[in-house]
């Protein structure tokens, strides 16, 4: 009767907004624990230079095994670390690994692959308070090895901060891109305004490119307009050897996406460098 009464009288909070709440509510709680219980995991994404078809990037992609739920995507996590602020320490630790990484990597193989390391807005406000870019002067890593992916809203708003930061990364030598460049409210006057290293063409745009003759002029304008800005560009969720020679002929830069490989846990992407490494000796 109370749970009839209830719905009667909250009519803009129903039953199931109330349990949609409470279930978001229980996993915020759950994620507080996943990183004591290291339940999270950064996997690696190869991104190949197109010219060579050698990996030669990876991008940092983070996942939550939880142990009751299995798998939960980072769509859905995320903006929850970014609404509990948990965002600042998962961040940071996706920094981390990725360093240690790189300069585990460096040792092992003798070169370095440049990590791409998804932030938030929220991260990026608090550049100030990284730790990450100490350890990776201490290790002395050359700035360019890491890679920061942003979207397009962020350089909408704050832009003093903003500018202010992205100079800062410059500075240390670190480069930036644009992630999914093109589906957010994007300006490109921002372009304009701010200095970008990558522009990365969202799956969105990719995945239709044989079908659809409009994503298609769009992916070439883009790579278009990249090149003479002196941006180069990064096709995400490459399908298909289709859609690598249209983008090869279009000029493309990198390329990313499940025709090379889906993202994997440190020792699978470090023997996919080693047997990339003994096809090339053979
Ligand atoms: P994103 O940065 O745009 O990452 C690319 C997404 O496309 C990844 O999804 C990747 O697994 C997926 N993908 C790659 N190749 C293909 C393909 O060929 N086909 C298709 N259909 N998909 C492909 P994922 O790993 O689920 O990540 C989703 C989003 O979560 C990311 O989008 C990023 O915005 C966010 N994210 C992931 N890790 C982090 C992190 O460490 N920090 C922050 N702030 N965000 C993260
Ligand atoms: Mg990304
Ligand atoms: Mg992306
Ligand atoms: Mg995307």
């Amino acid at each position: 009767a109370a749970k009839l009464e209830g719905r009667n009288r909250f009519c803009y909070f129903t039953p199931s907004m109330q349990q949609a709440a409470h279930e978001k509510m229980l996993l915020m709680q759950d994620l507080r624990q996943a990183i004591a219980k290291n339940e999270l995991r950064v996997y690696y994404q190869p991104i190949l230079e197109l010219s060579s078809e050698r990996i030669v990037k990876a991008e940092a992609l983070l996942r939550w095994n939880h142990s009751k739920r299995g798998m939960i995507s980072p769509t859905i996590f995320i903006p929850l670390a970014e609404e509990s602020g948990l965002i600042l320490e998962i961040g940071e630790m996706v920094f981390r690994e990725s360093i240690d990484l790189i300069d585990q990597w460096r040792r092992r193989l003798g070169y370095i692959i440049q990590i791409s390391v998804n932030i938030s807005p929220i991260q990026f406000k608090h550049l100030n308070n990284y730790r990450w870019l100490d350890s990776l002067i201490q290790l002395g890593l050359p700035g360019d090895c890491i890679n920061v992916e942003i979207t397009e809203g962020l350089l909408l708003k704050d832009s003093a901060v903003v500018q202010q930061n992205l100079l800062e990364l410059h500075n240390n030598g670190i480069e930036v891109s644009i992630d999914d460049f093109g589906t957010g409210f994007s300006s490109l006057s921002y372009l304009k305004k701010f200095d970008i290293d990558f522009l990365k063409i969202d799956y969105s745009f990719v995945h239709q490119l044989m079908g659809n003759a409009t994503d298609r002029a769009l992916v070439e304008a883009i790579i278009v307009m990249a090149h003479k800005l002196d941006i180069k560009t990064i096709a995400e969720g490459v399908e298909t050897e289709a859609q690598q020679d249209l983008l090869t002929h279009f000029g493309c830069d990198y390329v990313q996406g499940f025709l090379y490989s889906v993202p994997v846990p440190q020792q699978e992407f470090e023997q996919l460098l080693i047997d990339q490494e003994n096809r090339n000796t053979a």
